[in-house]
Formats: structure tokens, sequence, C-alpha cells
């Protein structure tokens, strides 16, 4: 089947002002480059260190951040060209949910009054029908009728963040960003939270990117993962599925660090820190971590190749069809 969301080489530069000590204007590369695609109702996991693009990543899909350049494609639609007012039908079908929804949630007014707001920008006039299809959403994330008259700050951080979710839910969308939306919860909060989530997806046969620092939450939701490092994508593969399992040293580090059932695995430790993305290293930004460079990777750049069904990877240690299947 064809992609529901689909980027093509999005990027985002931020332009630093010139100063005497940057004499010339410079680029902060916050995504340099990326391509993927998403199918109807798979949800795909976005992972990596902060600051490595995710989060800009999500927002330009969803048309919060202008990309610098690239292609953004809703069931092969470009979106990101369009005139505001086909933009404004679209963006009933691509929303966005927060880690902090207490900072989207205006805290002098009801759940009731929050979630009826998009309704109401959206044109659903009829007071009593607005009123079916905030309670009925309210029920999806497993709030009852009561939470109508409540304000944010009565709820506990669970259950500001199952608001959070029915804002998104409230115009019925297709298509919905998940930035690090249970980051700051307990983890057996962060359990249901995720459990819900999935239940909506399969439901209500939404397509979701899930965006997380935390490979452990990432892999128990998602489909697929990417993997990103200094505003690229490195690695892109099925988990769950995947007979090789992470290739890219960066991806085989960030899965050293949690424990496997086996117990088998080796813990990578990686050298240095996440260079700065003004002055990303030549070739392949990742070589004065790596482990295994060679000469060849401070000088040239390597692309995302298909080395296995459902596997891309970026490194110069792995080919196109190295494992097929
Ligand atoms: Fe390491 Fe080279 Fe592969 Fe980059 S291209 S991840 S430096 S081996
Ligand atoms: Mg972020």
């Amino acid at each position: 089947s064809e992609p529901l969301i689909r980027v093509e080489e999005l990027t985002k530069h931020y332009y630093l002002p010139k100063t005497k000590l940057l004499e010339k204007r410079n680029a902060v590369r916050a995504v340099d480059g990326i391509s993927f695609d998403i199918a109807e109702g798979e949800i795909f996991g976005l992972v990596g260190e902060s600051g490595c693009g995710k989060s800009t990543t999500g927002q330009m899909i969803v048309q919060l951040v202008k990309e610098t350049h690239g292609g953004i494609y809703y069931r092969d639609r470009q979106i990101n060209a369009l005139p505001a007012n086909e933009m404004k039908a679209l963006r009933r079908e691509l929303q966005i949910v927060f880690q902090d929804p207490s900072s989207s949630l205006n805290p002098k007014k009801t759940i009731g009054w929050l979630l009826e707001e998009p309704l109401v920008i959206h044109g659903v006039a009829d007071r009593a029908k607005r009123r079916e299809i905030v309670l009925k959403t309210l029920e999806q994330v497993g709030l009852g009728a009561d939470y109508l008259k409540r304000y944010p700050h009565e709820l506990s951080g669970g259950q500001k963040q199952r608001v959070g979710i029915a804002a998104a839910l409230v115009l019925k969308p297709k298509f919905i960003v998940i930035d690090e939306a249970v980051s700051a919860l307990d983890v057996s909060v962060q359990s249901q939270i995720l459990n819900l989530l999935k239940e909506l997806r399969d439901k209500l046969r939404l397509t979701y990117l899930f965006i997380s620092h935390d490979l452990n939450v990432v892999q128990y939701l998602s489909d697929r993962v990417g993997v990103m490092y200094l505003g690229k994508l490195v690695e892109i593969f099925d988990v769950s599925t995947s007979a090789v399992g992470p290739l890219h040293p960066y991806t085989k580090a960030l899965f050293s660090a949690i424990p496997d059932v086996k117990g088998t695995r080796e813990r990578v430790l990686l050298k240095g820190d996440v260079p700065n993305p003004i002055h990303p290293p030549d070739g392949c930004a990742f070589h004065p971590r790596c482990p295994l460079a060679v000469d060849r990777c401070s000088q040239e750049r390597p692309g995302l190749q298909k080395v296995a069904p459902r596997h891309e990877v970026s490194c110069h240690l792995f080919e196109e069809g190295d494992f097929p299947s």
C-alpha cells in the first residue's frame, strides 16, 4: 500500500546571527536531508539523543515549523506548498501531542471548554454536536463526563496527558505526531498511556510518528524505528521482525544500553559527546565516536542503503542487499 506520510530530503537549518566571533551567518543543521515514509496504520518510532532533530522533524511534518527545503507528502499530495485555506482543512487530519500537556492546556479553562475549542475553530457549528463529540473523545481516552467541568491543575500527570491526547483526537485526525508524550510520567503511568495509544491506533485506524529519546519505549510501541544522529537518519528497521538486528554502530551502542533477555549483549560505550551541529564532522558525522571507523569514514559521507527487507542503514560497512532473505 502507498505510504500515508512521506518526507523527501527534509531539511531544517536555523541561522545564527552574525557576531564578531562568527564572521558569517552560521547554520545549525537541525535536520539535514532526511527521507522516510510511514504506512497507513503504522507506528514509526523516531529515536536519538536530545538535539538530534527528532522534534523538529515532527513539527515540520505537521507544519508547525517551516522546512528549509524538502518535500512533505500526505497521501501522495505535497502539503508543504499548499495555500493556507487548503492547509487549514488538512490540519484536522494531522495532529501533534507534546510532552508537557500543562503548557498547551490553558489553566483558566475547563477540560470541556479546551476540548470544544478546536471544534469551534474548525467550524463544527452545532453546540449539541460539539458536546457529543467531546464526551465521546473523553470516553475514548478513558475519562468520563465528570472531567468536563474540571481544570487542568486538578488532574494528575497521566490524566493531563489523556486530555492532551483527547485534544489531538477531537478533530478525528488520521496521523498524529507524539513527541516525548510519556517521558515526564512515572513508569506505571507510562505503560498505561502507551497501551492507550496502541489501542487507539487499532480502534481508530491511526498512524503515528512516535518520538522519544527512550529506546525501551520506542521499541515497545513501534512497528519500525528510525534512528537519528546529528540531523540525519542513520538506520531504519523493523525491530520485531529483523533477523539481523541493529547494524549501524550508533544504533548498536544505543541498543546495548538496554539489557537483552539472554543477557549476552555486549555494552558498547561511546567516546566523546555529540559534536556541534554548526560544524558537523566531515564524512560520516559519527566517525569521531565510532569504534569501527576506517579511513574512508572521515572523508566520504555514507547514504542510506537498503541492506535487507524493511531495513536501511547509512554506514560504509554495509552495502545494498547485504542481507537478502
Ligand atoms: Fe562508523 Fe564508518 Fe559506519 Fe560511520 S560509516 S558508522 S564511522 S563505520
Ligand atoms: Mg525533542
